[in-house]
């Protein structure tokens, strides 16, 4: 579940990094988000800044233009926390799905 506090940000990628990394313009906003392509806590992260109308940095992946460009084309959605929570569910449940009709199959080629 998403959480409605803060706590997934000691778990970021960029715990470490110095803040300033995530504030920059142009190519540099490029390596800011590589960092967040590996985070753990990415979907956190962006449905933080999308719900909170974050204007500044690159948060979840996201650099503050493509946030607004996201907001404009879906401006109905009230908590971007829920519905990434629901994506990010059924993402587990379809995976989930797969593996369990697959495993078998590359047990009995394997055995
Ligand atoms: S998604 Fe990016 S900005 Fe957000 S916590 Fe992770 S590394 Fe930091």
């Amino acid at each position: 579940m998403i959480s409605k506090t803060h706590d997934w940000a000691a778990r970021g990628a960029c715990r470490t990094s110095d803040p300033d990394a995530l504030f920059v313009q142009g190519a540099a906003q490029n390596r800011a988000k590589a960092v967040c392509m590996g985070c753990p806590v990415r979907t956190e992260c962006l449905a933080d800044a999308l719900d909170n109308r974050t204007e500044f940095g690159v948060w979840g992946g996201m650099t503050e233009r493509e946030r607004r460009a996201l907001l404009r084309r879906r401006p109905n959605i009230r908590s971007w926390a829920g519905l990434l929570e629901t994506a990010r569910a059924e993402h587990e449940r379809m995976i989930s799905s797969v593996m369990a009709r697959t495993e078998p199959v590359i047990a009995r080629r394997a055995g």
